[in-house]
């Protein structure tokens, strides 16, 4: 099957890419391969190239092939979690002395990365308003900016980047632009195609989609920036282990139904909450008032499955509805098919309390799941209603 990828489209790659039975047995559904080690037929006769699992394992193997055919990419690299994967990928590009330039509202454990462990070693960062390409131009360092790092939608207020743009304004300077896919997934967006040059995932989020696993993926078309990610992962060491590989392959068989339904329910969520008394402000990047809403119906499939709502009163509300409602359960993280409700201030944007990326503390986000919408609805307006 992977010779022809291209000729299928995405739900059914979604299914078969990097996933054909095994020869042995004709099980449909490739084993998971849980062994460190490979037995060589005589020393270096490797069997398919296998060693040593760190170097390469075939359900490793079988979600990198998956990942690269379904964002359009020549290779993918797979990571025990985002983060390992960001930080593989920031490391093959920068040395002390490189400057960043990131998204103003990027994932608050992306911009910890970055500040925590880069800065100190001498790389320096710039946070911008992405979605303002002056604002991008303005940011970069001619000699020294080496990556422009763009999540769309953004985390958690929906801001849209028009990422062809800013690929065309990155490539003027010769800097690798980095998009974060986490919260589109590929099945509604797939940034390579739109000119840029590297894709990251949390794979923890839609791809896995089950709110069951960790993992995280560097996916690229350039063969020498390729190499030096693929040498990260074998020299640095923070793979996917087979369990976990094969647990997001497994997640993403259905990754296109999943996305239709997570977008549909959003879309008819954010409606019914436009305009309720108790908000101030819904973020959805599908409602027609959204700055971003042209461009994101021109570089998105749909909406997608995050909203986020400005609580009228302030924190102390916005706290409250956090914790009162039923289905849409008190946690970190999202894209499962479970919906889950957070207070990013104090959950996922903790970490950046007191920078440039602080979020507003009325803010409560939603990662909208696959259930029944109608009793999603009257989950989010009961709870609106008590308080
Ligand atoms: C969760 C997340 C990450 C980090 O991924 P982990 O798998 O938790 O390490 C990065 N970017 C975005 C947009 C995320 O939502």
């Amino acid at each position: 099957m992977s010779d022809q990828n291209d000729q299928y489209h995405f739900a059914t790659r979604a299914i078969r890419a990097g996933q054909d039975f095994d020869p042995t047995t004709g099980a449909v559904v490739p084993p998971v391969y849980l062994t460190s080690t490979f037995v060589q037929d005589g020393i270096g006769g490797f069997r398919g190239g296998y060693e040593y699992a760190r170097g390469g394992n075939p359900t490793r193997d079988s979600l990198q092939e998956l990942l690269a055919s379904l964002e359009k990419g020549a290779s993918a690299y797979s990571f025990a979690s985002g983060l390992a994967a960001e930080d593989a990928l920031l490391r093959a590009i920068l040395k002390p002395g490189d400057h960043i330039v990131m998204g103003n509202d990027v994932y608050g454990g992306t911009h910890r990365l970055v500040s925590r462990v880069f800065v100190p070693w001498g790389v320096s960062i710039s946070t911008v308003e992405m979605s303002d390409l002056d604002a991008v131009r303005h940011a970069i360092r001619p000699d020294a900016t080496k990556i422009l790092w763009v999540e769309t939608p953004s985390n958690p207020l929906m801001k849209i980047t028009d990422i062809a743009a800013l690929a065309e304004l990155g490539h003027e300077f010769g800097i690798t632009v980095v998009v974060d896919n986490t919260f589109a997934s590929p099945y509604l967006q797939r940034p390579l195609e739109l000119g840029a040059d590297v894709v990251v995932h949390s794979t923890t989020k839609y791809l896995g989609g089950h709110s069951d696993v960790l993992g995280g993926a560097v996916i690229l078309n350039d063969e020498e920036l390729a190499s030096k990610v693929g040498f990260l992962q074998f020299g640095v060491g923070a793979v996917s282990g087979p369990m976990d590989a094969w647990l997001t392959v497994r997640g993403i068989k259905t990754l296109a139904v999943r996305m239709d339904r997570h977008s549909s329910n959003a879309q008819s969520i954010a409606a019914s909450l436009v305009g309720h008394p108790k908000l101030e402000q819904v973020y959805y990047p599908g409602l027609p008032h959204h700055p971003g809403h042209d461009l994101a119906a021109k570089q998105m499939k749909s909406f997608g499955g995050m909203i986020s709502v400005a609580v009228a009163g302030g924190a102390a509300q916005a706290k409250k509805f956090a914790e009162s409602t039923t289905l849409f359960q008190l946690a970190e993280s999202l894209g499962g098919v479970e919906s889950l409700i957070g207070y990013p201030s104090e959950m996922t944007h903790a970490s950046v309390k007191g920078t440039a990326l602080e979020v507003p503390d009325n803010v409560v986000r939603l990662s909208v799941g696959i259930e029944d919408v109608d009793d999603l609805t009257a989950d989010l307006l009961g709870a609106l209603e008590r308080l």
